[in-house]
């Protein structure tokens, strides 16, 4: 396919606001295109260039974009600042001033250019990405090299998300989504989107079959659901159930395995990313496994070897960062609690009930260590032994419980009853915390003026939509409002970005583009029409800023709703 017919595709994609018309687009492009170049043009129209655990990623900043586009065009840079300043985006700016026949390269073609820039690293490097983009765009047709500028700098948004992919794949096959879970349960496990494209365009849904976990690539994770009480629990997923505290700490997924023949060991984070470099200390307390091949679960907590205490969250999350890393090892060591085993040498446990993954994950692990040890679990069928053992989980500064039904599967990429999270506010006022889309900021004024942010709004999702659940002016510190601010700078957008949906009246001064994710603590949840969700927050209190989580990561408003009725009960 040429790029010039994948940028027409681009354009009425972006410029669909319906998600059955999306789909249908997406089905007709697959169609198109060859299993050779299917996977390229999956990673291209979500705006990337391959899936994000491998950390392929261009590395060209705005500042950076706005010289490439002046040396594309052979224009002046005032000249681009001031055209940039003017139109808001820069894909419009360079779709100005392009004039390219671009008739004949491929998508292929623009995608290898994509990586070897991407790819290009030492001295000299930052000139040579300069003139490799400018040349790539000034080859391109006006509609290319609108797309193609937007990408590096994360604005190729054109409002949809993996699933949406994954509906346009079925559609491809089947002419509607009836093959969507057969093949949203292989990406579940095989997160690179392309190849899940590439298989079913090359060989159908029965290539599928042969999709298994494989160690170095990482596994969408299982995600807890809330209950009231005890009771309701042992009623949902008993006679008998599995109780774990829940430490409030970073998701770590492990994987164990060769390459090149030596041992090799990766961490993926809640949204999987690649996050091994963040954690050398724990990476090494993993060579006590004795195993050639294997996926743990795990979470990762800042623990003072000393008290036996652990670290709150707040702490714990500082070791998420890309320099000093050794320096900051030592001075905040974390423990790794490793809860579930999904796979060893060959063998996938995905299927296998939970008490049996259990004793597996027994024997591979073995001892404990001062830095890895299995989580603790009690076995239980009464209601009081629950209450005891989270009452001793909170009294040991941790999050609360996590209670898992004994014969579950692992539910990857699933929230559901196979494991239940019992936290300090279940059971009281609003069961627990919400993470929230901040979907656009108003200035402050007064005091607030100091801080640039005074007021925003959040959202929760509805399939691949926002709705808007409350404005918030009040519970933030001075600091986190100077850190909100911050943020939602860089994340400014001159339109509503079209997964936003919410009410005339509640319009923000700002808008901020899909990325930025809070967790709200609030006292209920009421019936409010204003707002789009059709409830709303009382008394919302910033917990803090989610880094780990995707916008596809938000609280949902059926899971709102749930919290909503469950504080009625
Ligand atoms: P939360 O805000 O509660 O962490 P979440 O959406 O990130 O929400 P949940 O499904 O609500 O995830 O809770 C599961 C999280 O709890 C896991 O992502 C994991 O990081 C953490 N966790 C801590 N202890 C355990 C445990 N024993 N078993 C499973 N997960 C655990």
């Amino acid at each position: 396919m040429t790029f010039k017919e994948l940028s027409q595709y681009l354009e009425r994609l972006e410029k669909t606001p319906s998600r059955n018309e999306i789909t249908s687009i997406l089905a007709e492009l697959f169609k198109k295109s060859s299993p050779g170049e299917i996977d390229k043009i999956v990673y291209l129209v979500l705006g990337n260039l391959a899936p994000s655990y491998q950390g392929v990623v261009l590395n060209i900043a705005e500042r950076m974009m706005l010289r490439i586009i002046a040396q594309a065009y052979d224009e002046d840079i005032n000249k681009i600042k001031a055209l940039y300043k003017e139109k808001g985006d820069l894909g419009t700016v360079a779709e100005e001033l392009a004039s390219g026949e671009g008739g004949s390269i491929s998508v292929g073609e623009v995608y290898s250019a994509l990586i070897e820039i991407a790819n290009e690293a030492g001295a000299g490097s930052q000139e040579k990405k300069i003139s490799r983009m400018a040349k790539l765009l000034g080859e391109l047709t006006p509609l290319g090299a609108r797309f193609v500028a937007r990408i590096p700098v994360g604005k190729l948004r054109l409002g949809f998300s993996d699933m949406t992919i994954l509906d346009g794949l079925s559609y491809m096959v089947k002419g509607d989504k009836s093959a969507r879970v057969e093949i949203e349960t292989a990406f579940n496990v095989f997160v690179d989107i392309g190849v899940i494209a590439k298989i079913v365009k090359a060989k159908g849904l029965s290539g599928l079959k042969g999709i298994k976990p494989m160690a170095g690539i990482p596994i969408r994770p299982s995600l807890a659901e809330r209950l009231p009480s005890a009771e309701k629990i042992l009623e949902k997923i008993g006679p008998k159930v599995a109780v774990e505290p829940k430490y409030d700490g970073l998701r770590t997924e492990v994987h164990i395995f060769s390459q090149d023949g030596k041992r090799k060991v990766s961490f993926f984070s809640r949204n999987l990313e690649n996050t091994t470099r963040m954690f050398p200390d724990l990476v090494e307390a993993t060579a006590e496994i004795k195993v050639k091949t294997a996926i743990f679960d795990a979470e990762a907590i800042g623990y003072d070897l000393k008290t036996g205490k652990f670290l709150p969250f707040q702490e714990t999350v500082q070791r998420k960062r890309k320099h000093d890393i050794e320096e900051i090892a030592k001075k905040l060591p974390l423990k790794l609690f490793v809860f579930d085993i999904l796979y060893k040498d060959g063998k996938s446990f995905i299927d296998t009930p939970f008490s049996e993954r259990r004793k597996i994950l027994e024997t591979v692990v073995g001892k404990s260590g001062a830095k890895l040890e299995i989580t603790r679990q009690e076995i239980t069928d009464s209601a009081e032994t629950i209450r005891d053992l989270i009452k001793t989980y909170l009294s040991e500064g941790l999050e609360g419980a996590m209670i898992k039904k004994i014969d579950a599967p692992y539910k990857a990429g699933a929230r559901g009853y196979h494991w239940i999270k019992y936290k300090k506010n279940t059971g009281g006022g609003v069961a627990d915390t919400i993470d929230c889309l901040v979907l656009g900021v108003n200035k402050g004024r007064g005091k607030r003026a100091g801080f640039g942010v005074g007021a925003f709004l959040v959202g929760v999702r509805q399939g691949e939509k926002f709705k808007s659940v409350s404005k918030i002016g009040t519970g933030l510190t001075d600091e986190q409002w100077r850190e909100l601010d911050k943020r939602a700078k860089a994340l400014e957008v001159n339109q509503k970005p079209k997964e936003y949906e919410l009410h005339k009246n509640l319009e923000p001064d700002v808008w901020v583009k899909p990325s930025l994710v809070v967790e709200i603590l609030a006292d209920e949840i009421t019936k409010r029409p204003i707002h789009s969700a059709g409830l709303a927050l009382r008394f919302p209190r910033l917990i803090r800023f989610r880094d780990e989580k995707s916008p596809e990561q938000t609280t949902t408003l059926s899971e709102l709703n749930k919290l909503y009725q469950m504080q009625k009960s």
